[in-house]
């Protein structure tokens, strides 16, 4: 027996804990919830409706209460609460989407709908990001049921509509219309962490998330004097919006580290052997960086703000100059460094150019000091002792932008053991998604053991 599985057992065996009947449920809920085709397009057409109803027969047939809640037809959110032994306690947010991005079925070697488990592996669209999780919220909540354990703080379980396009359906309607379901609610765990990140030499990490960068999507508009296309204009608008979509691409941010980063760096290079002092403002990050292998790529995308243009449209003939040009850019900008990002742009866009937001999402920024992250931590290493935990800062978004309105905040926590091959990264979002069985066994052991406690 291996090392890990004996763990695995020893620490199983508290009362109540994981049973076969949560295993078997984890896979099946799994597969059923991806079988059910959630894509959203951003385009208003998917209908969550059939995945909350199958979410909140599982919680009813376990006695749990689910509440259904609707802003659109057919984009439905689920909402229960459980009931803690500590009345007075803090109540913990568990959330995980029921969409999904879309798929296109050629492209794939399974059917991306089918659910299909095969040679212990559960394909299909969602099996990472994030019907796993869902799966194990059910499982390790019916579980609970099964045995009368009950946790330590209320627990809030929210399934959301709309998480793959504005969450205007889903986490931004439930916090905004809502807010009274999520009462004592300080904290919450969601996707996009805890999942195994193989550092290379056997090392294997696994990350959780303790903030993300806020987005700036930006709508760039040059203005200018329109004429014919053969006579001089130094007031061109295609030439000015091409100068500051050129200056944008090629500016060099600077390294602005947020508590999580650091303590990511920290913890990296003492892992790594790489013998730097992180807190000195000497500190040369991206030759850190360069040491630190595979991991890098935990930290690289959160040590700055950044700015990719992205979208160009001007103009309607040869021999015409239109009048105004416009481009769109995908910014996003660290915890703290909102002010600097627009100075930067105002900068970078000069006076002929003038810039907006397109959309806007808030940076999050949560403490690795806290005793959930050490409760996190603590609940992977239990189950994967040769594992080890690390703080890191999500360089995209997720629906703990929404709670953070109701002052709670998110951690990435979502555990999910996988051998190496399995690029998480790489499997979000991505063709051929999948996810072994033994690793959604591991993510609701892990899981129940730490909200039972936490
Ligand atoms: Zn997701």
């Amino acid at each position: 027996m291996a090392e890990n599985q004996r763990a695995e057992q020893s620490a199983g065996t508290a009362a109540g804990a994981v049973d076969q009947q949560a295993l078997d449920e984890v896979v099946r809920f799994t597969s059923d919830l991806i079988r059910i085709d959630t894509s959203n397009a951003g385009d208003g057409a998917c209908r969550e409706r059939p995945a909350a109803e199958y979410v909140a027969e599982r919680l009813a047939d376990a006695g749990i209460e689910p509440v259904l809640l609707e802003r659109s037809k057919g984009r439905t959110n689920v909402v229960a609460r459980i009931e803690g032994t500590e009345p007075s306690a803090d109540a913990l947010l568990v959330h995980g989407h029921l969409d999904v991005v879309p798929a296109v079925p050629g492209d794939w070697r399974v059917h991306p709908f089918s659910g299909e488990v095969r040679d212990g592996v559960v394909w299909g669209r969602g099996a990472v990001d994030m019907k796993n999780m869902d799966a194990m919220m059910l499982a390790a909540v019916r579980r609970w049921a099964r045995g009368g354990v009950r946790p330590r703080r209320d627990i809030v379980l929210a399934f959301t509509a709309d998480e793959e396009a504005s969450a205007e359906d889903g986490a931004g309607f439930l916090a905004d219309h809502h807010a009274d379901l999520f009462e004592g609610c300080t904290e919450g765990i969601s996707e996009s962490g805890a999942f195994t990140f193989h550092a290379g030499g056997g090392m294997r990490l696994y990350p959780i998330a303790a903030g993300e960068r806020g987005t700036a999507w930006l709508k760039l508009t040059a203005h200018g004097r329109a004429g014919h296309g053969s006579k001089i204009n130094h007031a061109n608008a295609v030439s000015r919006l091409a100068s500051a979509v050129s200056r944008i691409g090629a500016h060099e941010w600077p390294v602005r580290l947020t508590p999580t980063v650091r303590a990511a760096l920290r913890e990296l290079a003492a892992l790594h052997a790489v013998d730097v002092d992180v807190e000195s403002p000497e500190c040369d990050v991206d030759a850190l960086l360069s040491k630190l292998g595979p991991s890098a790529q935990l930290v690289a995308p959160t040590v700055r703000n950044s700015a990719n243009p992205t979208m160009l449209t001007a103009g309607y003939k040869v021999n015409v100059i239109p009048g105004s040009a416009v481009a769109y850019v995908d910014g996003r900008v660290v915890p703290g460094g909102e002010a600097e990002f627009r100075t930067t742009m105002d900068a970078l866009t000069g006076p002929d150019v003038t810039w907006d937001y397109h959309h806007g999402e808030v940076a999050l920024q949560a403490p690795v000091d806290s005793p959930t992250f050490a409760a996190m931590r603590a609940s992977v290493e239990r189950f994967d002792p040769q594992g080890r935990v690390v703080p890191y800062c999500m360089s995209g978004g997720t629906d703990a932008k929404q709670f953070s309105r109701l002052g709670i905040v998110g951690y990435g926590f979502s555990p999910l053991k996988l051998p190496e091959g399995f690029d998480y990264q790489a499997l979000f979002h991505g063709v051929d998604e999948c996810v072994p069985t033994e690793g959604l066994h591991f993510g609701v052991r892990v899981l129940d053991d730490f909200l039972r406690g936490a």
